[in-house]
């Protein structure tokens, strides 16, 4: 029933979203920062090396500013991680879909065609790689705190929430419940990947909208949310070892559904389903979360669809109207 047309854009979407869903999430940013903060604070940003002028999307400060300041914090913004550095300056990476850090020796070069950018610390070099043809990862270097406040997209930080704030965040708009854990405007560090193994625990449908849950559903939903993530970064701390967390990667084998098209889930031996977005891919398990109900009929997956953003940019990047590459925050002061 489907002409070569369709079935050649199914392939290249499903490509697509393999490649494009694994943008790392909180319990992989916090394994991150584990080792960061163990390795980095305290010590020297004595030079930073770009590949490429384009992952530097600031351009005051200018990139020597950070240079040989020493580090004094680290956090985690949303799926931002923030160097907070001496003199009121920050530099803020966004790892986007493919960016990954590399612990190497001082001074290590940057590698090949996926280096994006090096840091050289007084003990070590941190490398930026981005390992996709599409170089998504930036970096910004900010002067003041009111300056990186422009980054804050204010989303609830799902472990440290009580009952009532997540319900009143998941129920500030009617949407499905897999639009809202994601949208970095509601809740801090959740993407495709875990929301995905959330709402399995959860078992709880996808394009469930937010406004037709009950009390009960909100709590259990909830309880799955703290759950997952916790047990996560328990499982990525162990598998880092105390060391460089290196298999940074949303497809775990260990993941229940997510990643899992057509795998039978653990829990009843259902083939693992999905819904096909434009950059993105939502797995389910239909006797779990559905009632058995494939969503793959068009006006189910019409219905997530039009409640997802188009492309990845849209979801994550900073808003358009957040001051654009630096200049009004030299304006304001
Ligand atoms: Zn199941």
């Amino acid at each position: 029933m489907a002409n070569s047309s369709t079935c050649h854009r199914d392939l290249r979407t499903a490509i697509i979203a393999a490649d494009l869903t694994a943008l790392p999430e909180l319990p992989d940013l916090t394994v991150y920062l584990d080792f960061l903060e163990t390795n980095i604070v305290g010590q020297v940003l004595e030079r930073v090396r770009l590949a490429s002028p384009f992952v530097l999307r600031t351009a005051d400060p200018p990139l020597k500013a950070i240079e040989n300041k020493r580090v004094v914090g680290l956090r985690r913004m949303g799926k931002r991680l923030v160097f907070v550095l001496e003199d009121d300056l920050f530099l803020v990476i966004h790892l986007m879909i493919a960016g990954r850090f590399r612990w190497k020796e001082h001074g290590a070069a940057i590698t090949g065609k996926i280096g994006l950018a090096a840091f050289d610390f007084s003990n070590g070099t941190l490398l930026l790689t981005e390992a996709s043809q599409k170089k998504r990862a930036a970096i910004y270097v900010v002067l003041s705190e009111e300056a990186l406040a422009d980054f804050e997209r204010h989303g609830l930080e799902p472990l440290e929430a009580n009952l009532e704030e997540f319900r009143s965040r998941l129920l500030a708009g009617n949407h499905t419940v897999k639009r809202a854990l994601t949208d970095p405007d509601l809740f801090s560090g959740i993407g495709n990947a875990y929301s995905d193994e959330i709402l399995h625990r959860a078992r709880m449908s996808p394009v469930k909208l937010t406004h037709s849950m009950s009390q009960g559903e909100v709590e259990h939903l909830f309880a799955a949310t703290q759950e997952v993530l916790k047990e996560w970064i328990a499982r990525l701390r162990a598998d880092a070892k105390g060391g460089f967390p290196e298999k940074v990667t949303a497809f775990r084998k260990d993941m229940a559904v997510h990643g899992r098209y057509g795998q039978p889930c653990p829990v009843c031996g259902t083939a693992v389903q999905r819904i096909v977005h434009a950059e993105n891919e939502s797995n389910y398990c239909p006797t779990c979360q559905t009632g058995g109900r494939l969503l793959a009929d068009r006006a189910l997956s019409r219905l997530l669809k039009q409640d997802w953003p188009r492309t990845i940019e849209e979801l994550e990047a900073k808003r358009p109207s957040l001051r654009a590459a630096g200049s009004s925050s030299a304006a304001r002061r």
